[in-house]
């Protein structure tokens, strides 16, 4: 988007990390906001601020012509980079940025299974696993989905409406399981999640699309030492990195297609019905 201004012509007041941008200039948004103020504010974990919240899910959302946002909000989109690739990034990125690297702790040489491939935080972590030297598995729902998460970095891609995905995991690793699993389904894949992992592996849940109650064997937890982590967005400066990464295009905002605003509906049809790769654009 293109920052306005307002009545006098001019934003006097320049929040935390938007030195520089001014009317006219090409932006895009941070999607989360917080108090600014509290302890966990001061101490860089925003997302843990009690008045942490985002745009579209606790206050109006962006689908609109215009929108008014605190200007703490808006921060220059790196050169190169389109209005739809600024639009498609921050959020899914931010999130499986703050997932593997802030919580998970990958590190060169691990296996990391990415649920939902297809979907925008999996586009974003096979991506984001890979560039921290991974080997990177993920499943997805389509043979035609595998194809493209394969090209996307991913080393295998398994189709889970053929295969069991624990059990080929099982078979892949030599029964060893994965080191880290990136968790956003929820109750339909959580125990053999957990099953899946290595001793020692982590489980870095954001989402729990297909319901919230998993089954836990507790038993798997302390007999191979296995850490559940919980992750939700992530802080400005991880923001900040994942913008400087995706300029330099050493990550790739993935669009599935770009809609006109008018046709909104039809983009949350599609996200319903799970028939997309990647991120829905509305232009307004
Ligand atoms: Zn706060």
């Amino acid at each position: 988007m293109i920052l306005g201004s307002d009545a006098s012509g001019v934003i006097d007041e320049v929040g935390p990390g938007v030195a520089g941008v001014r009317p006219g200039d090409r932006v895009f948004v941070a999607p989360g906001y917080s108090c600014g103020r509290c302890t966990e504010c001061l101490s860089a974990q925003d997302p843990l601020c009690k008045d942490y919240g985002m745009f579209g899910e606790h206050r109006d959302g962006v689908q609109a012509e215009y929108v008014a946002l605190p200007v703490s909000n808006v921060l220059p989109l790196p050169e190169g980079l389109s209005f739809e690739e600024g639009a498609a990034f921050p959020l899914v990125f931010l999130t499986a940025w703050h997932m593997l690297v802030a919580r998970a702790g990958v590190r060169v040489g691990e296996d990391v299974l990415v649920h939902a491939g297809g979907s925008g935080v999996g586009t974003a972590a096979i991506q984001i696993a890979r560039l921290h030297g991974a080997r990177v598995f993920t499943t997805v729902g389509s043979d035609d989905k595998a194809d493209r998460a394969r090209a996307l970095g991913a080393d295998v891609a398994i189709n889970h409406r053929k295969t069991d995905f624990l059990e080929e995991i099982r078979r892949l690793t030599g029964k060893r399981g994965v080191d880290v699993v990136v968790e956003s389904v929820g109750q339909e894949t959580w125990d053999r999640s957990l099953k899946g992992l290595a001793r020692g592996g982590r489980m870095v849940t954001c989402g729990a699309t297909s319901g919230y109650q998993g089954m836990t064997d507790i038993r798997y937890i302390y007999t191979k030492g296995l850490s559940i982590l919980g992750s939700t967005m992530g802080t400005r400066a991880e923001l900040a990195r994942v913008a400087r990464l995706i300029g330099d295009r050493r990550l790739k905002p993935v669009i599935d297609r770009v809609l006109p605003l008018a046709s909104a509906a039809e983009g949350h049809r599609i996200m319903a019905d799970r028939s997309l790769f990647g991120k829905v654009i509305l232009k307004p």
